[in-house]
């Protein structure tokens, strides 16, 4: 199975890759986290990315393509993948597509995830995560100081840099600009699902194995 899950910032496609990971056995492919990695690590691409992510702003076209280029090609993709975060732009999703031409591959479904602005807005300043394992938190503004500690691996909790108030409008801003393009893109293909995920997680995830299973 391979898939692309798509939405904007906050949306829940991380939370939602990690489940249908696990369920279906196929790895998550999170370009936020790998470049997240990169930036920790301080090599090359850290370097050039962090002041991009801190920004709100999108690294490039070509650095994105290259990494998936790499990933794809990898042995832990062979049974499949869930793309989370990629491709935020057209010219990513032309470079995937020839990208999977090459590779004599095809994508089973792209998963648009929807919710109102409002809501991302409300989410992305509720969620903290954790530096050891990723996982994301929520939480409520006044439960933070009760929650330092992931309950999964005991590691920090922390805000991500990029989650901060004005940062969030200039990523919704960019989501809007050059993301949301890319649903009309996968809707002529005939692959794109919608599914509505303003629910609970539990609800999501029922709503995105249903809309698989009506073509
Ligand atoms: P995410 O964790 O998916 O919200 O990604 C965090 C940040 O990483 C984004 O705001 C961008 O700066 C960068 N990023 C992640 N994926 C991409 C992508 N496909 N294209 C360009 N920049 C990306």
């Amino acid at each position: 199975m391979r898939l692309i899950l798509f939405g904007p910032p906050g949306v829940g496609k991380g939370t939602q890759a990690k489940i249908l990971s696990g369920k279906l056995k196929i790895p998550q492919i999170s370009t936020g986290d790998l470049l997240r990695e990169a930036v920790a690590q301080n090599t090359e691409l850290g370097v050039q990315a962090k002041s991009i992510i801190d920004a709100g702003q999108l690294v490039s076209d070509n650095i994105m393509i290259g990494i998936i280029r790499d990933v794809l090609k990898s042995e832990k993709c062979k049974t499949g993948f869930i793309l989370d975060g990629f491709p935020r732009t057209i010219p990513q999703a032309e470079g995937l597509s020839l990208l999977l031409a090459q590779l004599g591959l095809k994508i089973d479904y792209v998963i648009s995830l929807e919710v109102d602005e409002s809501e991302i807005i409300r989410r992305l300043g509720n969620r903290l995560s954790c530096n050891r394992c990723g996982k994301i938190h929520n939480i409520e503004p006044d439960k933070t100081a009760y929650l330092s500690i992931c309950s999964v691996c005991g590691g920090e909790l922390l805000y991500r840099d990029d989650d901060k108030p004005e940062t969030v409008l200039k990523r919704l801003q960019i989501y809007v600009q050059s993301t949301a393009p890319v649903k009309e893109f996968y809707r002529k293909t005939g692959l794109l699902k919608t599914v509505n995920a303003q629910g609970s997680i539990e609800e999501v995830t029922r709503d995105i194995f249903a809309s698989m299973n009506h073509k």
